[in-house]
């Protein structure tokens, strides 16, 4: 395993070719747009070495029987998934911000299980491939990106359909070595400071959508491959340390744009080629894995949250009052009812056949779509009890003015015994958290609210619900048992 500092020194090694306003960043370590994720991203190393933590943080490979970073790990039992919620609520609770590293993590997951089902229908041979990547990726302790979103193009069109047919990546060619693919993915997490990416398809196929049923690892600096770093709310504060309010670990992942230009893949790094009839159940593994995570990482921002909300009272001198300690409890509530769906996923999550576990992707579907509401709600009431000087702060700069500090100093003070410095912080903090760049990143990253409720109207089983309401009414007779059964079990 690596520490954090062992990973910061080897994303040194790579040289991915990075945007941002038209110029090439350098060094992703050292730059001070992409250090706060890098640093996010290297606690999820670190932690893995603290006694108190390893428990939730490592885990022993199915395959070589090591000690492992359980974000390199295939799920071997219920428990498993539950640690990893655990460990994402508390890794958030320390950083505030996308630890990044979920994404490969439940990439690597989908890979696995898919690429072992695809072979046993389809008499393919992915598994053993991806198996020994995942080794690869295990003995390396490497970060990867997971790779899924397509820009799209017209969302009316499948991906053979569309005008520019590299609005989703393809195969443009393939010789005796390799693939050849072409085209980007969209609000890449954590892109810029992993070691390789692992490209999925992003939705369900046709047969005249052969050539995008495509799954590959690449190296983020291979040839032909450049990124193009996104803009954040407020993103230039980074160049200042009190405004950012999370100068250590920044606001979300740190996306990019990831264009690839002809990028050739050698056939051991290619988990799928054209079998179009598994790109949905990958979709579908994926995106429950990740949807799983939010009860965990977004319970440990909104515990932050909530501490700041009950911080900022104080410095406020409003913390007795009734409607305040009436928000805080409500704001716990919200957050505690996020975190029990995402157990309550892993808990009930089963066995595939190729061993690896799964979460229940109904309850899973539920916790993301649960996520899209409460975070609004928990945000919505910390700025109702923050009050509106997070909005209207003067700079950093002009608190350090000679001339102006001491204004911001006296007109900032609330409390006597508290420093204005201290309100003025946990101000900017709130500021943080809670603005635009991470309220749409709860909304939408691990997919939009509307793909949740396309799986809950596939999962809800409203047949079923119909038919116990008859049941009771005395309209349905009989029920056969097996039936019954059949309608409570494995919902994938
Ligand atoms: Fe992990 Fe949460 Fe970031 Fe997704 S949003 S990568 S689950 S920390
Ligand atoms: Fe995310």
């Amino acid at each position: 395993m690596k520490t954090g500092a062992q990973y910061i020194e080897s994303l040194r090694k790579l040289e991915p070719i990075v945007y941002f306003e038209g110029k090439q960043i350098e060094s992703v370590v050292d730059h001070p747009l992409t250090r706060p994720h890098v640093n996010s991203a290297a606690l999820t190393y670190d932690m893995a070495f603290d006694p108190v933590f390893e428990d939730l943080v490592t885990a022993t490979s199915h395959l070589t029987g090591k000690k492992i970073n359980r974000f390199t790990h295939i799920h071997q039992s219920t428990e498993d998934l539950v640690k990893k919620v655990k460990m994402l609520r508390m890794i958030a609770q320390r950083t505030g911000s996308c630890f990044q590293r979920c994404v490969g993590f439940d990439a690597l997951n989908a890979a696995y299980s898919t690429t072992f089902d695809m072979d046993q229908k389809l008499g393919t041979d992915y598994h053993k491939k991806f198996v020994e990547f995942l080794k690869f990726v295990q003995e390396e302790d490497l970060m990867l990106a997971g790779s899924m979103t397509d820009p799209k193009g017209d969302r009316s069109l499948k991906p053979g359909q569309q005008v520019d047919p590299d609005q989703f990546v393809h195969v443009v060619s393939k010789d005796e070595k390799g693939i050849v693919i072409r085209g980007a993915k969209q609000h890449m997490t954590g892109m810029v400071n992993s070691h390789w990416m692992l490209i999925m398809p992003t939705t369900a196929l046709t047969p005249d959508d052969k050539d995008y049923a495509v799954s590959c690892a690449v190296p983020v600096d291979a040839k032909g491959v450049f990124h193009i770093f996104g803009r954040q709310t407020n993103d230039k504060r980074k160049f200042d340390e009190m405004d950012q309010g999370n100068a250590e670990y920044g606001v979300v992942g740190g996306e990019c744009l990831t264009v690839l230009e002809d990028v050739f893949v050698p056939w051991d790094k290619v988990f799928m080629c054209g079998e179009y009839q598994f790109a949905g159940l990958f979709v579908e593994r994926f995106a429950s894995y990740h949807r799983q995570n939010y009860g965990g990482c977004k319970g440990g921002v909104s515990d932050i949250v909530t501490g700041a909300a009950a911080a900022i009272a104080e410095y406020n001198g409003a913390a007795k009052a009734a409607h305040v300690k009436d928000k805080i409890v409500e704001m716990v509530h919200l957050t505690e009812s996020l975190y029990a769906c995402s157990i309550a996923c892993s808990a009930e999550g089963h066995k595939l056949p190729s061993g690896a576990y799964y979460v229940d992707p109904l309850l899973a579907n539920v916790v993301k779509l649960n996520v899209t509401r409460n975070i609004y709600e928990i945000c919505r009431l910390c700025h109702d009890i923050a009050g509106g000087f997070i909005a209207t702060m003067p700079s950093e700069k002009d608190y350090k003015d000679p001339k102006l500090g001491k204004y911001i100093e006296k007109y900032y003070k609330a409390v006597a015994s508290f420093p204005t410095e201290e309100r003025y912080r946990m101000g900017r903090l709130i500021e943080n958290m809670t603005g635009g760049t991470a309220l749409v990143e709860s909304m939408h990253g691990a997919g939009s609210p509307q793909a949740m409720r396309v799986m809950l109207t596939r999962q809800g089983n409203v047949e079923h619900k119909k038919e116990l309401a008859k049941r009771l009414a005395g309209i349905i007779k009989e029920y056969p048992a097996e039936k019954e059964a059949a309608a409570t079990k494995d919902k994938e």
